[in-house]
């Protein structure tokens, strides 16, 4: 899979992409990272990237010209399929969920651009990206950070990237709940005990320990999620008593 990633500080990628889960997948030829530097783009004397916003008002807007020329310069060097997903990372976008993620790893390529200042001119949404992402409601300084979350979260979906593709399996979210608490050695910690049924060997129980925490903490967290989430009777039974209880 590659990234094709446009931004104006491709060096802000340096540290996070080379440790780690991302690192190895690169180094194992799983995924290809490739930044793009958008004030190559630029015509002018100045390499301008940003212009004054049209209608007056604070700040700076990304002008569209070095980012279309970007593109078009991207999938043409690389040979990208025509209707290879040109993602614009926005605060006004798609909230981005483990769904999308799934999704966008079924991806042989993807354009991320990374916008700065007040955003981009409003034509790159219009004319040019074929799907808006945001990584949360807030506003971030710049959609580098917002695409290297895209980067992580797709990579680990690789297989290969992680130890076991079945460890991202029963994630957070992936089975469509939160998962249960994870505990490691030592058994006793300052006085606090690991879950007996843990150390119990009984693999049988132990999964119906896990399943029944990961419904818990779902429905004491994230609630939300149990709506579309597939239980059985006797789970929604579960649920339903530990609502009663938290009333
Ligand atoms: N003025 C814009 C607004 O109110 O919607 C916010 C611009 S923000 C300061 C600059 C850039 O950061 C955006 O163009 C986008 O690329 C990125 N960005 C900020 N927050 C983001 C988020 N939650 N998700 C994805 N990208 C974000």
């Amino acid at each position: 899979m590659r990234f094709h990633v446009l931004t104006i500080f491709p060096a802000m990628f340096d540290g996070p992409l080379s440790e780690s889960i991302i690192a190895r997948a690169v180094e194992r030829g799983l995924v290809e990272i490739h930044l793009h530097d958008i004030r190559e783009y630029a015509t002018d004397r100045h390499r301008s990237v940003d212009d004054y916003p049209y209608g007056g008002g604070y700040g700076m807007v990304m002008k569209p010209e070095p980012i279309f020329d970007a593109v078009r310069s991207v999938k043409s060097g690389a040979d990208l399929a025509d209707d290879t997903p040109i993602t614009l990372l926005t605060p006004q976008g798609t909230p981005l969920t483990q769904r999308i993620v799934e999704q966008m790893a079924t991806n042989e390529d993807i354009i991320l651009i990374c916008g700065r200042y007040e955003g981009v001119d409003g034509r790159v949404a219009e004319n040019l990206a074929t799907c808006e992402i945001s990584v949360g409601d807030y506003v971030l300084s710049g959609g580098e950070l917002a695409a290297m979350i895209v980067i992580d979260a797709v990579t680990r979906l690789i297989p290969g990237a992680v130890g076991s593709i079945e460890s991202t399996q029963d994630d957070t979210f992936s089975t469509g709940l939160l998962q249960f608490p994870q505990y490691t050695r030592p058994a006793l910690h300052e006085g606090s005990e690991v879950p007996e049924v843990l150390l119990s060997g009984n693999h049988a129980e132990i999964e119906r320990w896990r399943r029944r925490e990961s419904l818990r903490r779902t429905a004491l967290r994230r609630p939300d999620l149990l709506e579309s989430a597939d239980l059985s009777v006797e789970e929604w039974e579960f649920v339903e008593a530990l609502c009663e209880e938290q009333d």
